[in-house]
């Protein structure tokens, strides 16, 4: 499997795109600025969006792949671009984005028997299986309701992904029984915004530092969702925390290959 970064970053600014990360060619999870750098044919290919909560930094380009993609896919007769969320998660699209005022209703467009995006509700601790791969809902704790996502690598072990969230030990409980090749976590604020960080249910280093105590061995850490102009002072405190594992900061446009050969090669 190959995970491509589209967008790692809490806000935009040049060079920043917002959460996004596309598994293979098929499957997207969340869907925030970066989408919108992969060409044409490449949106036409996305089958499945995992959305992990409503906030507008991980949905806003729901609505536009929608529309851009709309015409390739009905001259393919291929069926919808299935959207897979938490019941609350797909109200609220429903409700603020696909509301015929904010953007048109693409559950119904271009037609009610053939629309572009379907509706999928999931639940914590639901196993999916979606184009050849299985996926697990994760809990998170955020002002919203929110989740995360377990893509299971193989022999590479499980790809996780925190999406937005404060101190979680429901995550960590969980993970204690996953092999964890790879750990995508979210750290908004720099220890300096600890308040802010704390009543909008995000992380700060201090804070990573006690999650990632909660979780065993050596692990393969990924930073993401610091806000623009953070980078340093983030990563820099991230850097004093003596944790065991290897942590560094995601960046748009990597590529994570976790596939079986590479995990060989890499050991
Ligand atoms: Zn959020
Ligand atoms: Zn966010």
């Amino acid at each position: 499997m190959i995970v491509q970064v589209l967008g790692c970053s809490g806000s935009i600014a040049a060079g920043c795109r917002t959460t996004s990360f596309l598994l293979d060619d098929d499957i997207l999870v969340d869907a925030g600025t970066g989408v919108g750098d992969l060409p044409l044919d490449a949106l036409a290919r996305i089958e499945h969006i995992l959305v992990s909560h409503s906030h507008l930094d991980h949905i806003l380009s729901i609505g536009l792949l929608a529309d851009s993609v709309m015409r390739a896919r009905r001259q393919a007769s291929r069926g919808p671009i299935q959207v897979h969320a938490l019941p609350e998660t797909l109200a609220a699209l429903r409700d603020h984005i696909f509301n015929g005022v904010i953007w048109p209703d693409f559950t119904r467009l271009p037609s009610a028997e053939h629309p572009v995006l379907a509706l999928k509700p999931v639940a914590v601790g639901e196993v999916m299986e979606l184009a050849g791969k299985r996926i697990e809902v994760l809990p998170a704790a955020h002002t919203v309701p929110a989740v995360g996502f377990a893509v299971d690598g193989g022999e590479a072990g499980w790809w996780v992904y925190t999406g937005d969230t404060g101190p979680n030990p429901l995550l960590w409980q969980r993970l204690q029984h996953m092999k964890v090749g790879h750990l995508v976590i979210e750290t908004a604020f720099s220890d300096d915004e600890r308040q802010l960080a704390r009543i909008s249910r995000h992380l700060c280093p201090a804070a990573l530092g006690h999650e990632l105590k909660l979780l065993a061995g050596s692990v393969d850490v990924h930073i993401t969702h610091i806000k623009p102009g953070e980078m340093n002072a983030v990563m820099d405190e991230i850097g004093k925390l003596g944790s065991p594992h290897r942590i560094r900061a995601l960046a748009v446009g990597e590529v994570m290959n976790l596939s079986e050969q590479a995990s060989r090669a890499y050991g």
